[in-house]
C-alpha cells in the first residue's frame, strides 16, 4: 500500500491514524458487534459517539455555553439558503462581504430571500485581498453581516476578525474551523461543510448563539430550522452518523495533536514554506496579498502556462496529487489543510524546486 500526498481543496485528505482506527472498528465497534454505519442513532452506542464529538468540538474551540452546536446535512450550499430562512428575522435585507467565488455563491442565494447588500467587494483587486474594514459600507439595521473566512478556490483568508457592532457576524468556515484557535464569542453564526478540513462530506456543523434560534421562517423546512434542530439535539432527522463517528475521531486526533494553538503553529510554518519558495522565484507566482494569503488553500501560478501541464505530469508521478488549480483561476492549487503534514509540503516544494532548475 502506498499513500499519496493529497493537496485535493475537498473532500480532502484525512489523518491516517484517523482512517487506521476506523478501519480496525469497521466490523466491530468496541465489541458492539457492528459497524457504526449499522447502528441505530438512537441507540446507546452512537448517542455515546454523537455526545463525545459534539463535547470535543466544543472543547476544540471553546464555544461558550450560550452556543448550541449541531451537526447538519446539505454543506455549505445548503447553508446558503438556510442562514437567510433562520436569521433574517423579519427584517429587511443583511450585508455580505464579496471576498470571491464563495461569498458570491453566498450572495446569489441569500438574494432569494431578502434585500442583500454587499457592503465591501475585493472585485476591483481581482479578488486577491479583502477589503479593509474602513471601507465596508454597513446597514445597522442588517440582520446579519456574513463572511467567508476563508475564499477555497481564491486562496484570500482573514487574519483578524471584523467588528460589526451590535448586528450578528456569521461566517462560512467551510475550509478553515479548526485550523487556529476562533473566538466564537465574536459571531452570531459558523458554519461549514466537514470535508475539507474535519471528516467525511455529508456532516454540516453549525455553531449559533441562542439568541438567533428564534426567528425562523415560517415556511422554513423542519429539518433546516434551527431552534427545531438545536431542541432534537441534531436528531430532528436521521443524522450522518458515520460521518459523525469519522469527524469524532479526527476531533481527538486534534486533541492528541495539542489542540488549536499547535495546528495554528503547524499550518503556519507549512504555509510559510510554500510561500516562501513562491516568493524566491520569478518562475512562480502567489497572486494573493501578502497579509490575507490563505493558510490552508495555496493558488500558484508558473510564469509561463504553457509548462501547467508537464508540472502536473512530473508531480503526479511523484506522489503529489490533485495540485490542478481550480478551473475558475486556473494555475495550481495546494490544500495544506491539518492532515496534510509538513514532510508533504516539504516534498512539494523539493519537487517544484527541481521542476523550475529543469524548466527555468
Ligand atoms: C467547499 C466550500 C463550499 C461548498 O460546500 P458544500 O459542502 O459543497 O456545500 C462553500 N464554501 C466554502 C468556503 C467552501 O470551501
Amino acid at each position: 500500500m502506498t499513500r499519496v500526498y493529497n493537496f485535493s481543496a475537498g473532500p480532502a485528505a484525512l489523518p491516517e491514524p484517523v482512517l487506521r482506527q476506523a478501519a480496525e472498528e469497521m466490523l466491530d465497534w468496541h465489541g458492539a458487534g457492528m459497524s457504526v454505519m449499522e447502528m441505530s442513532h438512537r441507540g446507546p452506542e452512537f448517542m455515546s459517539i454523537h455526545a463525545q464529538a459534539q463535547a470535543d468540538l466544543r472543547e476544540l474551540l471553546g464555544v461558550p455555553s450560550n452556543y448550541r452546536t449541531l451537526f447538519m446535512q446539505g454543506g455549505a450550499i445548503a447553508e446558503n439558503a438556510i442562514v437567510p430562512m433562520n436569521l433574517m428575522r423579519g427584517r429587511a435585507g443583511a450585508d455580505y462581504i464579496d471576498t470571491g467565488a464563495w461569498s458570491q455563491r453566498s450572495i446569489a442565494e441569500a438574494r432569494k430571500f431578502g434585500r442583500i447588500n454587499v457592503a465591501a467587494s475585493g472585485a476591483d483587486g481581482g479578488y486577491t485581498s479583502i477589503p479593509p474594514r474602513a471601507h465596508w459600507r454597513l446597514d445597522p439595521q442588517a440582520a446579519y453581516v456574513h463572511i467567508c473566512s476563508n475564499e477555497t478556490i481564491g486562496g484570500v483568508q482573514y487574519h483578524w476578525t471584523p467588528e460589526v457592532g451590535e448586528v450578528p457576524l456569521v461566517a462560512d468556515v467551510s475550509s478553515d474551523i479548526l485550523s487556529r484557535p476562533l473566538d466564537v464569542s465574536r459571531f452570531g453564526l459558523l458554519y461549514g461543510g466537514a470535508q475539507k478540513n474535519i471528516g467525511p462530506a455529508g456532516l454540516t456543523i453549525v455553531i449559533v448563539r441562542e439568541d438567533l434560534l428564534d426567528g425562523a421562517h415560517p415556511l422554513t423546512p423542519d429539518a433546516f430550522n434551527y431552534r427545531l434542530q438545536a431542541e432534537a439535539d441534531s436528531m430532528l432527522n436521521t443524522p450522518p452518523t458515520y460521518a459523525i463517528y469519522v469527524a469524532g475521531l479526527v476531533f481527538q486526533w486534534l486533541k492528541a495533536q495539542g489542540g488549536l494553538t499547535a495546528m495554528a503553529e503547524r499550518n503556519r510554518s507549512k504555509a510559510a514554506l510554500l510561500y516562501d519558495c513562491l516568493d524566491a522565484t520569478a518562475f512562480y507566482r502567489a497572486p494573493v496579498a501578502r497579509e490575507c494569503r490563505s493558510w490552508m488553500n495555496v493558488p500558484f501560478k508558473l510564469h509561463d502556462e504553457r509548462l501547467d501541464a508537464a508540472f502536473l505530469q512530473g508531480a503526479e508521478a511523484a506522489g503529489l496529487k490533485q495540485l490542478k488549480g481550480h478551473r475558475m483561476v486556473g494555475g495550481m492549487r495546494a490544500s495544506i489543510y491539518n492532515a496534510m503534514p509538513i514532510e508533504g509540503v516539504r516534498a512539494l516544494v523539493a519537487y517544484m524546486k527541481d521542476f523550475e532548475r529543469r524548466h527555468g
